[in-house]
């Protein structure tokens, strides 16, 4: 038998070409997306508006198949993670973050991650492979669904944020769904396997789809400048920049990509971005690691460094994980930090941790099929940047 086409893998525009080459009209491809993202339904039988020639047709060489869990795991406080199959020996991780008024999904691009920043437990495992759309977007897919099968359940009060504001930016015909923020914080470079985050994210974006806004769409970088401008082009969503030194010799010490785009470009291109950014600000993330790159000075000539950049600091708790070779700085320190960016003007943050209890940790999400013999590493979840 011939591969089945699986529908997540198309935007709206590659779905509708994909329909007229089998002699479907365009709304039918339309109304096809809706159903599969809009309503998170796979079973084409279920798709009561289509023709039911049509749903035999598609039967036979469709599917809308998402990356398949492996497991389940529920925080205390409301935190959900999934661990996936991509068929390789490691997992993919994603991460579902309730709070009051949002619920942040933390997407995960790439098996591994070719990048090799000393402090990342996915660098570490080294690159695997690039995720497809299908498992990208496959992750919202089945989070949302997951998540109002949970609420249905009655067991996820928590889960859902409040409904006195739409969770939507659009189309408040549909009740909102669970998942109304996504960061793209998971595993892997996400501007490295450029061209299937793009199209997920612009299905993330599509009124017909999730219909979230530019701003409730975060990337993050460790600053492959190139992509940055590239991404300016194809899909100016919100923008986190992996910064973590204030000087190119911290920075190339614990980031090699440094080396090829050093601070000066990196900050550059920040600015460039800027011109189309949904937001006016650049949210630079910073992993305050003990004695490396956590005193005052660091903080002072942080000040510096960013000085012409609009930007948010968010200050990230290292999470340790084994022979890291790294510790976290102390509440205190991090405080202390925290307030020189605040006395120079900065908006500075410190990530809350989420999750504790389930392994969770946004940023650091290093599938543990492979390693589960081993002695687990602590992990704890940060809280993504506010939208
Ligand atoms: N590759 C992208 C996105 C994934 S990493 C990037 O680097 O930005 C998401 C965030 O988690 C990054 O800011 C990354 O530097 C941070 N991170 C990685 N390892 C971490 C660790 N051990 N503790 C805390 N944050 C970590
Ligand atoms: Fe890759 Fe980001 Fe980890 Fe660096 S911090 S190794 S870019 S996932």
């Amino acid at each position: 038998m011939t591969e089945r086409t699986n529908l997540l893998n198309f935007t709206l525009p590659g779905l509708t070409e994909w329909f007229a080459t089998q002699g479907e009209k365009a709304f039918r491809a339309k109304q096809v997306f809706q159903w599969i993202h809009q309503r998170g339904v796979a079973d084409f039988d279920a798709m009561t508006d289509l023709a039911k020639s049509l749903r035999e047709k598609l039967k036979s060489i469709a599917e809308v198949r998402p990356p398949a869990i492996l497991s389940e795991h529920r925080s205390a406080d409301g935190t959900v993670k999934w661990l996936f199959d991509v068929g390789v020996g490691n997992g993919i991780e994603t991460v579902f973050i309730p709070e009051d008024d949002r619920g942040t999904l933390c997407v995960s691009s790439q098996v591994g991650c070719a990048l090799d920043c000393k402090f990342c437990s996915t660098g570490r495992q080294g690159f695997n492979r690039d995720l497809s759309q299908s498992e990208i977007v496959g992750q919202l897919w089945v989070a949302n669904k997951r998540l109002e099968e949970m609420e249905a359940e009655g067991i996820a009060a928590r889960i859902a944020p409040r409904r006195d504001k739409p969770a939507r930016d659009s189309d408040m015909s549909l009740s909102p769904r669970p998942v109304t923020n996504v960061v793209m914080m998971g595993m892997g470079e996400p501007l490295n396997n450029f061209k299937p985050v793009v199209d997920s994210m612009s299905v993330m974006l599509d009124d017909l789809a999730y219909g979230l806004s530019r701003r409730r769409v975060t990337l993050s970088t460790s600053g492959v400048v190139p992509h940055i401008r590239k991404l300016k082009e194809a899909l100016p969503v919100a923008l986190a920049v992996s910064l973590h030194a204030p000087n190119d010799e911290i920075r190339s010490r614990i980031m090699p990509i440094n080396d090829a785009y050093p601070i000066a470009t990196l900050l550059d291109a920040c600015r460039d971005y800027l011109e189309v950014a949904p937001r006016d600000f650049i949210t630079f993330e910073y992993v305050m690691l003990k004695g490396v790159n956590d005193a005052p000075d660091h903080a002072r000539e942080l000040v510096r460094t960013l000085a012409d950049v609009p930007s948010k600091v968010n200050l990230i708790p290292f999470n340790p994980f084994p022979d890291s070779g790294f510790e976290r700085t102390d509440a205190e320190r991090v405080r202390r930090f925290q307030q020189i960016l605040l006395d120079a003007g900065f908006v500075a943050t410190v990530r809350r941790t989420r999750g504790d209890d389930i392994d969770a940790a946004c940023g650091q999400l290093a599938g543990q099929v492979v390693n589960r013999m081993k002695r687990k590493p602590v992990h704890f979840h940060t809280q993504p940047p506010r939208s």
